[in-house]
């Protein structure tokens, strides 16, 4: 994924706010900083933007999520969303998700007057989607509110709405270290040296690794590896269906152009990067599709690959200012949600950048880094 406003060529050696990986964690927070009249640059490693999660993952926007905290959030993210002019770039098609009754007791509790969605019984599902008849499961429910969002066009948009308010986005530009000064710190990337006054970790599967880097505490973000795929797409299989999700069998799948895009819900722990797929994936694939939609099981490969989803140890996102260094602010841990939870991370970001460190008690609060220390 390619942005036309990279510029590679010339280093930037001044900025305010340095943020370092241009996914969907430092773009929003790139983007509602400039708004707000600050002067950043964001950096990135890789040529282009969106090489890793965030250009690589299932482009659900969806409401549940680890917390029954991030449904309040999914909810602001939408309407920030909206507000930003993004919503062309949501199909609501709705998400039809299955589980134990448990399950769903929990999602209808959580969902609350806050949420509308619908309990549907085998029958009631059966009678709607007849594909699904050989399928595994007792009931689920339907959330009108979810669905798939245009990825490169929503990443791109953050880009334009950040490099249009002066914004610097520097590819190629991999941070390495960290010199302190009086007045702020002197960043080592393998282009050159950046001066800035606030540094921002928003580098995903590699955000210990880079706070390893910078020295000082590091938070233990695991990464883990994910693996997804693209069949023909058989013509029952529509675009203006849900997208499916099967919790207790751990396998989502969505209409995607002429494909279905299927996802194993695997947590593989590995190294940050590692992207390669694994050797028995094709039979991970056809044994899950066997169990919840065993036509699908007969549609040809198309293609596959792997990324990484990145969780802090309590699997919540980290947003906050770091107890120890305060140059030092983090945007990290989005784990399964940060497309659906982009905005509203973003703008939480800013808001706690701009309030500054000494100003903001977010000791306790549920996002800070400060509850790993
Ligand atoms: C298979 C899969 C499916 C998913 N499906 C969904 C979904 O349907 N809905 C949803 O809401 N979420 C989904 N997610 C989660 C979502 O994609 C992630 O939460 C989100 O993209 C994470 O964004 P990020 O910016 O933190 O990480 P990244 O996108 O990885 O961005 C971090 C960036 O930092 C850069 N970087 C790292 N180190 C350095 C350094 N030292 N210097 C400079 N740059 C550096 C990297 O190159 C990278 O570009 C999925 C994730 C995966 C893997």
């Amino acid at each position: 994924m390619s942005s036309k406003l990279e510029n590679p060529s010339r280093l930037v050696t001044e900025a305010e706010y340095a943020i370092i990986g241009a996914g969907f964690a430092g773009l929003p927070t790139a983007y509602f900083l400039t708004k707000a009249g600050k002067r950043c640059v964001i950096l990135e490693q890789e040529s282009k933007i969106g090489q890793h999660a965030s250009g690589r993952n299932a482009a659900f926007f969806r409401h549940f999520g680890e917390d029954v905290r991030m449904l309040t959030m999914a909810i602001e993210s939408g309407r920030l969303l909206e507000e930003m002019g993004a919503k062309p770039l949501l199909r609501t098609t709705g998400s039809l998700l299955f589980g134990s009754p448990q399950r769903m007791d929990r999602f209808v509790k959580i969902a609350g007057n806050a949420l509308e969605c619908e309990r549907l019984s085998r029958g009631d599902i059966v009678k709607r989607f007849s594909f699904l008849e050989r399928g595994n499961f007792h009931e689920a429910i339907f959330v009108p509110a979810d669905g798939v969002l245009n990825i490169k066009a929503l990443l791109q948009l953050f880009v334009d709405g950040a490099c249009g308010k002066g914004a610097k986005l520097m590819t190629d530009c991999q941070v390495v270290g960290v010199e302190e000064g009086m007045h702020g710190v002197s960043l080592k990337t393998k282009r050159g040296k950046i001066n800035c006054r606030i540094v921002i970790n928003a580098t995903g599967a590699w955000s210990s690794s880079l706070a390893k880097a910078l020295g000082g505490p590091v938070i233990p973000f695991t990464p883990l590896k994910r693996q997804l795929h693209k069949l023909r797409r058989p013509a029952w299989l529509q675009h203006s269906h849900p997208f499916f999700w099967h919790f207790e069998d751990h396998i989502y799948f969505r209409a995607d152009g002429n494909y279905v895009l299927v996802g194993v819900c695997e947590e593989i722990p590995t190294t940050p990067g590692d992207e390669v797929l694994t050797k028995d994936y094709l039979e991970r694939l056809k044994s899950r599709l066997q169990e919840c939609c065993p036509q699908l099981a007969t549609c040809k490969q198309v293609s596959s690959w792997a990324c990484q989803r990145s969780f802090s140890p309590d699997r919540l996102p980290v947003v906050g200012w770091d107890p120890k260094r305060s140059w030092l602010f983090w945007v990290s841990g989005l784990g399964g949600q940060g497309v659906s939870l982009s905005a509203v991370l973003g703008k939480l970001a800013s808001d706690r950048l701009l309030a500054g460190k000494d100003k903001l008690d977010d000791g306790d609060d549920f996002l800070s880094p400060a509850r790993f220390t």
